[in-house]
């Protein structure tokens, strides 16, 4: 027995949906295709050479990984370039390449809440946004006789999806006023002359991903040769938040919660930036490259933030939101999340004979 290509990316959409990952972040199928066998997998957070020979070395038809191979469309592939090797050791071998990244960091169980149960917190919660949920609305004015040619417009590029609806908006109707100036070539009215148009103001919803789309789509099926429409921000729901925060075991001071996660990561070069001496008792992570997290940590009125690696900004940032921040490795913040996807995937394919492996600690 064996399962496919498709079958297992249709099980990874399940527990960590595409729609959670950031926008452009290059998740799902990167190599391969749908219709393919798979009787061993190896699971990895990074898809680098060294990890596409271990996948040829296990005979494995498929390699999961955090991070995805293919990060901008490729101008080349060269065998001498470490993307190009890897792409090459893949397609050689015929082994198919998903990436389960920022959808994976967000999701219940995922990298977060692995990181969370790994350094012990309890009363875990959410905090932080997810990027993924930033939604504009979007409101223009249109002639009454276009309103069907803009929504749809605006909808085949992305906007007006709510739940299981497509095409959703609102519209009402109402007069707009403008006077054309010398040089204009209005689609309706005269130079000159004031004029009072029908109009219906449209509202959509639109993926933060699909905005720059949407307008331009909606300009296309406008016939006015001046748009008028406003963009709005909208409030961001925090139920797929990135980060999570929760309550220590016990209060530590700074460098005390320092040498306890060096511990519980593996990683003994674990750095401090900010106050040593401060208690911290609530403490937000946020696996991987997360310090831009520093105002939405403090905002959770968390004491410290883990992450993986920091930028030179962050480590003053810290001081001056009196934020301690705990750089705990990259790969020491993200594996423990990458094993338990492993874990999700052996017990899925369990029952079809699939082999599932790990790469590095299984911590
Ligand atoms: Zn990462």
């Amino acid at each position: 027995m064996a399962a496919t290509v498709g079958e297992i990316l249709n099980y990874l959409n399940e527990i960590a949906p595409p729609e959670w990952a950031f926008p452009n972040d290059p998740i799902g199928l990167q190599i391969g295709e749908p219709s393919q066998k798979v009787e061993r997998v190896l699971v990895a957070l990074d898809p680098d050479p060294r990890t596409v020979v271990n996948a040829q070395y296990r005979q494995c038809q498929l390699l999961v990984t955090h991070h995805p191979l293919i990060f901008r469309p490729l101008s080349k592939i060269r065998f001498d370039d470490p993307v190009g090797m890897a792409v090459q050791g893949l397609c050689a071998a015929k082994i198919a390449l998903i990436a389960v990244h920022t959808n994976w960091d967000v999701a219940p169980g995922g990298v977060n809440d692995t990181l969370a149960e790994r350094v012990g917190l309890t009363e875990v919660r959410p905090f932080g946004e997810g990027p993924a949920q930033k939604h504009y609305k979007l409101a223009v004015f249109t002639p009454t006789e276009h309103v069907d040619a803009v929504i749809d417009a605006m909808a085949n590029a992305g906007a007006g999806v709510i739940g299981l609806y497509r095409r959703c908006a609102f519209y009402t109707a109402g007069t707009g006023t403008y006077e054309p100036m010398e040089g204009a070539n209005p689609y309706l009215g005269q130079v000159g002359k004031r004029e009072y148009a029908e109009e219906a103001r449209i509202e959509m919803l639109v993926p933060a991903e699909r905005l720059s789309a949407v307008i331009a789509a909606m300009l296309q099926a406008h016939p006015y040769e001046e748009v008028a429409y406003d963009v709005y921000p909208l409030h961001t729901q925090a139920e797929h938040a990135l980060g999570r925060v929760g309550a220590l075991p016990k209060p530590m001071l700074g460098s005390e919660l320092r040498d306890y996660l060096a511990e519980r990561l593996g990683n003994p070069h674990v750095r401090l930036y900010g106050k040593p001496s401060k208690v911290i008792r609530t403490l937000a992570v946020v696996g991987g490259s997360g310090g831009d997290y520093l105002p939405d940590a403090q905002r959770a009125h968390a004491d410290a933030l883990l992450t993986g690696e920091v930028r030179h900004h962050h480590t003053w940032e810290a001081w001056a939101r009196d934020v301690v921040l705990l750089e705990g490795g990259h790969a020491e913040t993200e594996q423990p999340g990458v094993v338990r996807l492993a874990q999700r995937l052996r017990e899925y394919l369990a029952p079809r004979n699939v082999e599932v492996f790990v790469e590095g600690s299984d911590g």
